[in-house]
């Protein structure tokens, strides 16, 4: 009955509106919600009939009271569907299967190749999802995925990805969603990773943050005013490429001179490395490469944990580079805190003060007054619920939630994804 209400823009955003009200757990009892909503109890009455009808909420348990009547609270149906996401880097791929609370409920990762193109890596991610799948049969409701390279949000495809050789234009959206039979959405990984730390990491009591991924690459994710901030075009915060010196010898693998990444990423650390062992300018770093072993920006952390003066060195440089870059960012930005992920980011506490150093000594007092500089606390999995968060915000938010509801279930979506 309630189902064919007539479904004015109205009716939708305020379902939306109770619904994160519900899922946030901020009101779960009808008086909770009328107080919170400012709607009145018997439109409060018809709309959880609605949300109830479309299985997105049901009742819970009566709720311990004070006194009188014990009131029957609602709470949010986290099992009404299951998410597929994935975060695609330059070297691995990690798949996961969540639910709508975006939980990770089973999740796989594996070393891989972003230049193998996209009919290989898309296969294997296809193949891997596949299985997550098997092994918790249920309704996919949407699946978020990261990618390494700048994205076309509205379209879910990648845009001259500098990393990613035969990944411009691709139809990755379409393609997921006549395979899966669900809604995709397609983001940058730093932007799905700064998602994923705002909603659930140490970024949650914060609405102006920076994500910095220090990986192979660098790249960063901007939120502004609770909100990512993706830019005109969607490449915004892509801070890996801004110019830090002028020094001809440093080519970026973007084709321009002395780029950010080229001279503190994480595959820049490791060609230096490689480079110190050979003149001897580090022992720790010597013998790990006579001992045939490949050298990165972990074996660079971990000699300098063990107070080899080459890796310290090649670490604080690292450091300084970024922390001057991250300086005029926080300038330009005034973020309350700034959130520092990615392998090379695991390089150890001593990394990390000497960022801090750098952007607190040449930044405005007023913008590093409050400023925290923190490492990421979700790790690796991180872009996974990052990019659930994605999928949930996209599916519940009024406008794409208009375009289900009658149907009950955002699988209603695929056929316009996968372009039919
Ligand atoms: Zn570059």
């Amino acid at each position: 009955m309630v189902l064919h209400d007539a479904l004015s823009e109205d009716h939708v955003e305020e379902l939306a509106q109770l619904l994160a009200l519900i899922r946030r757990g901020s009101a779960v009892t009808r008086s909770e919600l009328v107080q919170s909503s400012g709607f009145g109890r018997t439109a409060i009455a018809r709309r959880l009939d609605h949300l109830m009808a479309l299985g997105l909420i049901a009742e819970s348990e009566p709720l311990p009271s004070t006194g009188g009547r014990m009131p029957r609270g609602v709470y949010f149906r986290a099992d009404a569907g299951r998410l597929l996401v994935a975060e695609l880097g330059a070297t691995s791929i990690a798949a996961g299967i969540c639910d709508l609370d975006c939980r990770v409920l089973s999740s796989r990762e594996e070393a891989w190749d972003i230049a193998a193109g996209p009919e290989s890596t898309l296969a294997r991610l296809e193949a891997l999802l596949s299985e997550l799948l098997r092994d918790h049969q249920a309704k996919v409701w949407g699946i978020g995925v990261g990618l390494p390279g700048p994205i076309e949000f509205a379209t879910g495809r990648p845009v001259s990805p500098p990393i990613m050789p035969g990944w411009d234009r691709y139809p990755v959206r379409e393609r997921l969603a006549k395979r899966f039979s669900a809604p995709v959405w397609v983001d940058n990984d730093v932007n799905v990773l700064a998602l994923g730390e705002l909603r659930a990491g140490v970024g949650r009591a914060h609405s102006d943050l920076i994500y910095i991924k220090i990986g192979t690459g660098i790249g960063a994710g901007i939120v502004s005013g609770g909100r990512l901030h993706r830019g005109a075009q969607g490449c915004a915060g892509d801070i890996g490429h801004v110019a830090v010196t002028d020094d001809q010898a440093v080519v970026c693998r973007c084709g321009n001179i002395g780029c950010l990444e080229a001279v503190a990423g994480g595959a820049a650390l490791a060609r230096r490395a490689t480079a110190w062992a050979r003149e001897g300018r580090s022992g720790y770093l010597q013998q790990r490469l006579t001992e045939g072993g490949d050298l990165t920006a972990a074996t660079i952390a971990a000699g300098a944990a063990a107070g080899d003066t080459g890796c310290v060195e090649l670490l604080a440089a690292a450091a300084r580079q970024i922390g001057d870059s991250l300086a005029t960012f926080v300038n330009f930005f005034n973020p309350s805190i700034v959130i520092i992920g990615g392998g090379v980011a695991q390089a150890g506490n001593a990394f990390l003060a000497s960022i801090r150093q750098r952007v607190y000594s040449r930044s405005l007092p007023l913008a590093t007054r409050d400023l925290q500089i923190v490492l990421s606390s979700l790790g690796d999995i991180g872009g996974l619920i990052g990019a659930a968060h994605m999928v949930v915000d996209e599916i519940l938010s009024p406008k794409v939630l208009s375009l289900w509801i009658k149907e009950g279930t955002p699988e209603a979506l695929a056929g316009a994804h996968a372009g039919n």
